[in-house]
């Protein structure tokens, strides 16, 4: 129902009162210059269309987030903050979801970004139970490319899980959900923010207001302290790695606060027949303290891009032509 208010509402009133002003005057798009035509899903504050823009007949997933919704919520800040870090990312790597235009109108916020067609990692495990050993391996490597690149940009995702990796029309991956990201500011030590809370200390009544990430592939420095590096990216990238070839969590228990348990405890087991190099890959970045993982050096400093892709489940990777390269077989 709230989609369909939304198109609906994109429809008729933006027409009258977009504050987007006249394309041709300064080259903005308003939400009038696009055909809306399905949705493509649904988050906490937001919907995301599928549409296309009429003077170039390109597609685009638009972002449209009501503004009463955001007020009512107190979710202001994060909208401007992915905004703000989308932007700083700006077109600069095909592993991440670009923003192209933002506008908005009385009622909404227009975000307008890369369609990513082929939906989330996390359907394509659902649905086939794991993904290939090679195919696995490829979008590890795309995965870590991205976020080499996210990190020299002082970005940190936060929150990376198979949800938040979108899959484009030749099904590689393009990072996106940057609600939760956070822009270090250089030079100071990275880590605690007001924006996080220690997740095991927090009431549950009050838990949906403090984001503490995805209880799966949450880092335990998180958990713990409530601090967070580039590192924190490198222990989700453990735990993806091992969901995409076992098509299981890594960590799971049967709540939550049980799933922090297994996390903090670094409880968790290979099922007989993981591959060795994959094994020994995931062990190196599922490691509890953030300075010890795999290309990961003293709080602060930069990961080593060269101490990842040294490792021997990497080294079949041609990285000159990662993004261009077709996927291999997903199963
Ligand atoms: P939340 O905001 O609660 O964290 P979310 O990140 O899934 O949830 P949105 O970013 O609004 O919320 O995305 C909603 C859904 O729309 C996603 O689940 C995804 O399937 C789809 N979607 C989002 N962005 C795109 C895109 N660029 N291309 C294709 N589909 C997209």
């Amino acid at each position: 129902p709230r989609s369909r208010s939304v198109a609906a509402h994109t429809r008729s009133k933006s027409r009258r009162r977009s504050r987007s002003q006249n394309p041709s005057a300064n080259n903005r798009p308003s939400p009038q210059d696009f055909s809306f035509m399905s949705t493509l899903g649904e988050g906490s504050y937001s919907t995301v269309m599928r549409a296309r823009y009429t003077r170039t007949g390109q597609e685009y997933a638009i972002k449209i987030i009501s503004k009463s919704h955001l007020i009512r919520k107190d979710k202001m800040a994060v909208a401007m903050a992915e905004k703000n870090v989308l932007v700083k990312l700006g077109t600069g790597h095909p592993g991440i979801i670009h923003l192209h235009w933002t506008f908005q109108d009385e009622w909404s916020l227009f975000f307008v970004l890369d369609l990513a067609i082929n939906g989330e990692m996390q359907a394509r495990i659902s649905r086939m139970g794991s993904l290939s050993l090679a195919c696995a391996r490829h979008y590890a490597a795309q995965i870590m490319d991205a976020l080499d690149y996210m990190h020299s940009k002082d970005v940190i995702h936060r929150d990376l899980k198979p949800e938040n990796l979108l899959l484009d029309s030749d099904f590689r991956i393009k990072i996106t959900d940057f609600g939760t990201g956070k822009l270090l500011e250089p030079g100071r030590k990275l880590s605690v923010t007001s924006s996080l809370c220690s997740a095991s200390q927090i009431p549950p009544e009050e838990r949906a207001n403090s984001w503490v990430g995805t209880a799966q592939y949450i880092a335990p420095e998180l958990l713990e302290r409530s601090e967070t590096s580039r590192s924190s990216d490198l222990w989700s990238l453990g735990c993806i790695v091992y969901q995409m070839i076992t098509g299981r969590f890594a960590f799971h228990g049967l709540s939550e606060y049980l799933t922090w348990q297994k996390i903090k405890a670094l409880d968790y087991t290979f099922p007989e027949g993981f591959d060795g190099d994959a094994r020994d890959f995931v062990q190196r970045l599922l490691i509890l303290d953030p300075s010890q993982r795999l290309g990961a050096g003293a709080e602060g400093s930069p990961i080593s891009r060269a101490a990842l892709r040294a490792h021997p489940f990497l080294s079949s990777v041609k990285w000159e032509t990662l993004w261009t390269d077709p996927v291999p077989p997903l199963e």
